[in-house]
């Protein structure tokens, strides 16, 4: 699990210098952006914040997600 707390104060880095950017949570084991559409996997409890993975999945739909995201390379 990650930290509820953390959930909620993270928001999309690409997004909240301008929107909102709140991050939806899924299966514990992705956030997406609800503005963007961005999605960041969480990798052992670990959120990974880079806009950099977020556009990698960008495309990829919810229901395709892998369950457990890769490990970031
Ligand atoms: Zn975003």
């Amino acid at each position: 699990m990650v930290n509820p707390d953390l959930l909620e104060i993270l928001r999309c880095p690409a997004c909240v210098r301008e929107k909102e950017g709140h991050l939806k949570l899924v299966k514990d084991s992705w956030l997406i952006c609800d503005d963007c559409g961005r999605k960041y996997p969480i990798v052992e409890d670990i959120p990974v914040m880079l806009i950099s993975e977020g556009d990698k999945w960008q495309q990829t739909p919810e229901a395709c997600l892998p369950i457990p995201p890769p490990h970031p390379e």
